[in-house]
């Protein structure tokens, strides 16, 4: 959550800055500000309340010049979202400007043992602490201006490194020093944060979003390390190993990725580039000699694989009706024992595991605080652990033992849609694969590719039902509860149905597997609470058409998710949505596409800010 930019060269910082916060802007939307060093070398903040558009009104007031400088959007975790409360944070009087990514635990102590020193407070946050306790390590220094200068700022990684050491919790760091107006610190610890390599200038950032179509020359920070950062140099020293070199990476980064390119919203976009992240997902991993998957990135040999007995996955949010959607597949098509674990939960839950357990963790920033900590603890218990990712890069595609990336492209709508199909192609693949290494044939794995192949296809097809989403979604928009009813495949599909329509319209809604509302929810169904059912030709169809019928008989208006030409549902139903004909395995995949859509137009029917729901922000990297 929230987003940071830092920027020194020769250029303006504010240029970079603003387009670099409203890239971020999905990470966080509570306030933004941003601080620079000018020529006079005097260190000058800019904040506001609320969009970035807020903070360039007020910069157009009194603008900022500088060619250093960092910048923040917020999601607040101590303090509400006021003025005082908005980053970035001044320490001393005003010697030392901080923004932060995380939550510092201990904060309190802190705060009272610097108030002691005679430190004045004006936020309720957590950051201001940092800032504080940066000048006063930079205080107890011996060290002069003339000597940090000469010897690479040692002066300030000492005392910053001082600082860091008596945070407890999680940071992603930018810093300016008033009286070194030519460096800029980048420190973290579970809070993503990179560093772009520019021509005579260097940029700091949260995520890539920023750097496009500045440079796609990227170094990851890992924990406990921070970057030294000059326009002309990068230095980057452990906490307990030193100096460090990182490679620098190459990324292609399209700057048309980050823009919406005629779309009103990043969610409508990201719904309608399915079709072809859907492809991407599989691009070169279909196997057609031997009739499976091939994942390079797993880093484990296929005997070693043959030995998995049990597959634990563990996600948050989307990502965990994506781990549901590889349970029933892994389960069916590998006869595989899966557990899908809320990471949150399983971070302190200490379950009893097999030996021959793997963790998927999947994630599509790659940066989720609880499925982050989950993957450590397993891994540390000596489990082969891999990742799922959309983020290249990322922490958890770094921690883990290996993994598979999405190549969604970035998803910048709050609301996960691409990147949960891609999820669900990838749990495809991983099924087709241990399938194929135990008891799956060859001719049920060509069976498995061909659908995937026509996939891409599917999902357009999908894509069609829009317009008639669109009039359904502006006859129920004024309904306050809905359920979502699917079986087996479809009620992961349920689940993501009903979360992508709380996320962006604020309307309650619940998903179940469509017989199990028998045990309380049926209790809400009346007139004004409709229940969408997934109910597409396939092995349960006359299971659901049957919960259908008890929904019917209590007055529920019915809209139905069915497949082509299914007069008997649409009989019953109120209104229904065709979707194309798949098999059951990869029905998800197609089902969930009019769901995207119709949480879209409702929440745009009833004006709700859809790709920056209130409350929520993308990228979860608090606990
Ligand atoms: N904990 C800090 C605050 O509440 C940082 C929040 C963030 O990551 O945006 O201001």
């Amino acid at each position: 959550m929230c987003g940071i930019v830092g920027y020194v060269g020769s250029n303006e910082a504010i240029d970079f800055l603003i387009g670099g916060l409203h890239r971020l802007e999905y990470r966080g939307y509570d306030s933004a500000g941003v601080a620079t060093i000018t020529a006079a070398r005097q260190l000058v903040l800019a904040r506001s309340v609320g969009r970035i558009e807020n903070l360039e009104a007020r910069l157009v007031e009194t603008p900022t010049t500088g060619t250093i400088g960092i910048g923040h959007t917020r999601w607040a975790t101590h303090g509400s979202p006021t003025l005082a409360n908005a980053h970035p944070h001044l320490g001393g009087r005003g010697t030392v400007a901080v923004v932060h990514n995380g939550v510092i635990e201990n904060f309190q102590s802190l705060r009272t043992k610097l108030e002691s020193e005679g430190y004045k407070f004006s936020s309720a946050t957590d950051t201001e602490v940092i800032a504080h306790l940066i000048d006063s390590c930079l205080a107890k220094q011996p060290a002069t201006p003339r000597r940090s200068a000469a010897t690479g700022y040692e002066a300030l990684v000492d005392a910053v490194q001082a600082a860091l050491v008596q945070l407890q919790g999680t940071y992603g760091l930018a810093i300016l020093f008033r009286d070194h107006p030519e460096v800029m610190l980048a420190a973290r610890r579970g809070s993503p944060l990179i560093v772009g390599v520019g021509d005579g200038e260097h940029f700091i950032a949260s995520d890539t979003s920023p750097l496009a179509g500045r440079t796609g020359k990227i170094v990851f920070l890992a924990d406990h390390e921070l970057a030294v950062v000059t326009a002309d140099s990068l230095r980057v020293v452990h906490r307990d190993q030193g100096h460090i070199v990182h490679s620098i990476q190459e990324l292609d980064l399209d700057a048309g990725d980050v823009e919406l390119e005629g779309y009103a919203h990043y969610m409508l976009k990201e719904i309608f580039e399915q079709p072809e992240s859907v492809a991407n997902a599989m691009r070169g991993r279909l196997d057609l000699d031997a009739a499976t998957a091939k994942l390079g990135g797993l880093n484990l040999t296929p005997r070693q694989l043959h030995h998995v007995e049990r597959i634990l996955m563990t996600a948050c949010g989307t990502s965990w009706h994506a781990a549901l959607v590889a349970k029933y597949q892994i389960e069916t098509l590998a006869r595989m024992p899966v557990d899908v674990d809320y990471a949150s939960e399983l971070r302190y839950r200490n379950p009893p595991l097999d030996r021959n357990t793997l963790l998927f963790a999947i994630t599509q920033s790659g940066e989720t605080a609880d499925t982050l900590a989950s993957l450590r603890e397993i891994k540390r218990k000596g489990h082969p652990t891999l990742s799922i990712c959309n983020v290249v890069g990322s922490t958890i595609a770094n921690e883990a033992d290996g993994g598979v990336y999405l190549h969604a492209g970035p998803e910048i709508g709050v609301a996960s849609t691409k990147a949960f199909t891609s999820q669900c192609i990838v749990t495809s693949l991983l099924a087709l694969y241990f399938g194929r290494l135990h008891h799956l044939s060859f001719e049920g794995g060509m069976r498995i590719i061909e659908q995937l192949q026509d996939l891409p296809d599917r999902v357009r097809e999908a894509l069609d039902s829009n317009d008639a989403v669109r009039k359904i979604a502006q006859k129920y928009a004024d309904c306050n509860n809905f359920l979502y009813l699917g079986r087996q495949y479809n009620f992961p599909t349920a689940l993501e149905g009903a979360l992508k329509l709380k996320e962006i319209s604020y309307i309650h809604a619940e998903g179940y597997p469509a017989a199990e509302m028998k045990h309380g929810p049926i209790a809400l169904v009346d007139k004004n609470t409709p229940s969408v059912f997934i109910v597409p030709h396939g092995f349960v169809y006359d299971k659901v058409m049957a919960n259908m019928q008890e929904i019917k008989a209590r007055g529920g208006p019915i809209i139905a998710i069915t497949g082509p030409g299914d007069t008997e549902a649409a009989a019953l139903a109120d209104d229904v949505i065709e979707v194309p004909e798949v098999e059951d395995f990869v029905q998800p995949i197609v089902s969930i596409v009019p769901l995207q859509l119709l949480a879209y137009h409702i929440a745009v029917a009833r004006g709700c800010d859809v790709d920056k729901p209130r409350n929520l922000a993308k990228s979860v990297t608090v606990e």
